[in-house]
């Protein structure tokens, strides 16, 4: 384990590993897979490529064999090299489970100091959308009255449509990323991921003993210490937020580098390896470090979202914000409009 994983205090080991069949509790059946037989060759990808085991061949056909694992993750129709495979949500698979009485709204002058600091990073760096808070709810806490999707999304998904705007809850049930869930401690690990051969089959690293490491020193919160994850617009918070995950160009997350080593002067390290972007580089490195932290994006969130080739995410954690818009402010008087005006530009 890392020692930056060790530094968050919040994980004392390697991740629990749970069996494919074992999510069937957490997850109930909520997608139905359909093979057009007239398509498939029977080459085996989707059964190679299921982190969830929910795929066997027989007689040279894919089967669901374990349909109630099934994540809806699209993996398997992802790599079908000829679109053989249909998902579809399961007939009541949207329902909520036992009602139960929502936490209460958040108070106005948390709601007021969360879109003041939206306007400011709007106004002064030109953010195109909105930042977007996010808060990881606690077991035994209660949910707050935040809209879940109808199909399963994936984190770095919730997180895109957060900043266009729509706030959503997703408990474990909701999710659609085997790996993202349990990195944010809604679930364990299913086997298949824990163990690195899918990054090998994705071409993703080089050895299973890379992607053992690549796995190992990532954090991860314990399993089932999170009930739901929230992802709202800043200017549209229902809950305490404890991250700001902002979507921008690199100038933006320079200025808000700046920003934060405002005050200090402090220069930052970063943690950025392309995997994991949205759950462990954008949101678990500043929950856990209480320091920012940048991301280039991830094979996932850059396959699975709408995210612009030219734009990269940083996580700030909501300790840092009240700093970190009062520098973007000074910033915003006179370096931030002469850089974009190029004063310096060579008269050639
Ligand atoms: S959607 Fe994901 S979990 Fe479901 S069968 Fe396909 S690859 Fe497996
Ligand atoms: S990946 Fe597509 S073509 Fe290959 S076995 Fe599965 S459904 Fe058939």
């Amino acid at each position: 384990m890392s020692e930056i994983a060790k530094a968050s205090g919040l994980i004392d080991g390697p991740q629990e590993v749970m069996d494919a069949a074992q999510f069937a509790d957490v997850s109930g059946v909520t997608h139905v897979l359909r093979f057009d037989e007239a398509l498939c060759t029977g080459c085996g990808l989707c059964e190679a490529f299921c982190p969830m085991e929910v795929i066997a061949m027989k007689d040279g056909s894919p089967v669901a064999v374990a349909a109630e694992a099934c994540w809806g993750c699209e993996t398997c129709s992802g790599q079908c090299p000829v679109h053989a495979i249909r998902i579809e949500a399961a007939p009541g698979a949207g329902c909520a489970a036992e009602p139960e009485e929502p936490a209460p709204p958040l108070d106005k002058e948390t709601r007021d100091r969360y879109r003041e600091w939206a306007a400011v990073l709007r106004d002064v760096l030109g953010l195109r959308w909105h930042p977007v808070a996010v808060s990881l709810i606690r077991a035994g806490e209660p949910l707050p009255d935040v809209p879940e999707p109808t199909e399963r999304l994936r984190y770095c998904q919730a997180l895109m449509a957060a900043r266009r705007g729509r706030a959503l809850m997703m408990p474990a049930n909701r999710h659609a990323c085997p790996d993202g869930t349990s990195i944010l401690g809604l679930t364990p690990i299913p086997a298949k991921l824990a163990s690195g051969e899918l990054y090998i089959l994705f071409h993703k690293l080089d050895s299973v003993e890379a992607a053992q490491r690549m796995v190992g020193e990532r954090p991860s919160l314990p399993a089932r210490s999170v009930r739901a994850t929230v992802t709202c617009p800043l200017d549209d918070p229902r809950c305490k937020a404890e991250v700001v995950a902002v979507i921008g160009t690199p100038e933006q997350m320079m200025w808000l580098s700046m920003a934060t080593s405002y005050y200090t002067g402090h220069r930052h390290d970063f943690h950025a390896s392309g995997y994991n972007a949205q759950c462990v580089e954008t949101t678990l490195l500043p929950l856990t470090t209480r320091k920012i932290n940048i991301s280039f994006g991830c094979y996932g969130c850059r396959a699975s979202s709408d995210v612009d080739d030219a734009m990269m995410m940083m996580g700030i954690p909501v300790t840092l914000m009240d700093d970190v818009v009062r520098g973007l402010r000074e910033l915003g008087k006179r370096a931030i409009p002469q850089s974009r005006d190029k004063v310096y530009l060579p008269p050639f």
